[in-house]
């Protein structure tokens, strides 16, 4: 083996390992920026090199595997992941893509990333049948009895719709710092955040846990095909699934340039710490189905959405020297 040979090996191993930490143990054993950086220096070495892309390679998959425990549910439409952008350079190379596939004459949808679990919600005929979790995006977790408990979810919907939505459920930072609290105080371990809280609480067997957590849930997108629903535009599906009794997240807004969704980040990155829940980033999405369509997807994630992730703060970093010069 070379020393690049070496060094995909080396980073598939570790991205493996502190993935499965994280997916599926609800445990990380390093932090966010480390294994970004990692994955990163992967994707890097990968494009130069592709026949060292392994076909399990982090690179290619989503999330981790589905929890032993909990029934497994097969996704009727895959639950993908987001493509990240770290800077503005990022931010303008994803819209000169998107310019050069489908012209000028398109917006943007820019939403808070919530930072929590993301899940799959079934209804028919207006009622809750199924609730799962990601898992690898094609294979997840039943955790219907554990979701029931979270009171933002509708049990019931305002029409006798069948329907599969998308969403996060997350623990409000206010409910993490009593968790922890409490737990210190019993001198059980702390959870490192209120991530890892929500999917750690929800990926119980028993749903006594999960309904003395107050978790919360906002609902993002349908699963499957909007137009079906005769909706054609994102901004439209969220308007249509608050009418339906969803909780949606407000603090969205249409932009018709990358100036503007880049102005909506520098508002976020400031008022970030004013809100009651823990977000990691802002997705920018295309607005329209038809331009959605055009676009398409990769085998993990849309080409016509990105997640900008929020650079790590002055502990983390501090942390991530350390960590990278062990
Ligand atoms: P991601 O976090 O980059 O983005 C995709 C997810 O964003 C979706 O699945 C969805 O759940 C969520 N999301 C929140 N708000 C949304 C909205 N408004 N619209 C659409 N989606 C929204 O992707 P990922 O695959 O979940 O995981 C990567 C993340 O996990 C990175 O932040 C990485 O640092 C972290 N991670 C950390 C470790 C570790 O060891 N610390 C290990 C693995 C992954």
């Amino acid at each position: 083996m070379n020393d690049i040979e070496k060094r995909v090996a080396e980073l598939n191993k570790l991205l493996h390992e502190y993935g499965h930490a994280y997916y599926v143990q609800d445990k990380p054993i390093v932090s966010d920026a480390v294994y970004d950086q990692l994955l990163h220096e992967l994707i890097a070495l990968e494009k130069e090199n592709p026949s060292l892309i392994y076909p399990d390679s982090p690179t290619q998959r989503v999330g981790g595997a589905a929890a032993e425990g909990f029934r497994k549910v097969t996704h009727t439409y895959p639950m993908l992941s987001l493509s990240n952008a770290f800077n503005e350079a990022d931010l303008r190379d994803f819209d000169r893509k998107i310019r050069q596939a489908i012209g000028d004459d398109f917006s943007y949808v820019c939403e808070l990333k919530i930072d929590g679990l993301a899940i799959s919600l079934r209804y028919e005929n207006g009622i809750f049948v199924q609730g799962a979790t990601r898992g690898d995006g094609v294979v997840g977790e039943d955790i219907t009895t554990n979701l029931k408990t979270i009171r933002a979810i509708p049990l019931r919907l305002k029409e006798r719709v069948t329907i599969e939505v998308r969403g996060e459920a997350y623990m409000p930072k206010k409910s993490f710092e009593a968790l922890n609290n409490a737990r210190a105080q019993k001198g059980e371990e702390l959870f490192a955040n209120p991530r890892n809280a929500a999917a750690g609480s929800l990926r119980q067997l028993d749903p006594k846990i999960a309904a003395s957590r107050n978790l919360s849930t906002f609902i993002y997108a349908i699963g499957g095909d909007g137009e079906a629903y005769g909706i054609d535009s994102h901004a439209e599906m969220l308007d249509y699934l608050e009418g339906l009794g969803f909780p949606s997240n407000k603090e969205r807004e249409k932009c018709a340039t990358i100036d503007d969704v880049l102005a909506f980040i520098e508002k976020w990155t400031e008022n970030r710490p004013n809100l009651a829940y823990e977000i990691d980033g802002i997705v920018v999405k295309v607005n329209r189905y038809a331009h959605q369509d055009e676009l398409g997807f990769t085998a993990k994630s849309p080409r016509w959405a990105i997640a900008y992730k929020f650079p790590a703060e002055e502990v983390v970093t501090k942390l991530l020297d350390i960590e990278l010069t062990v």
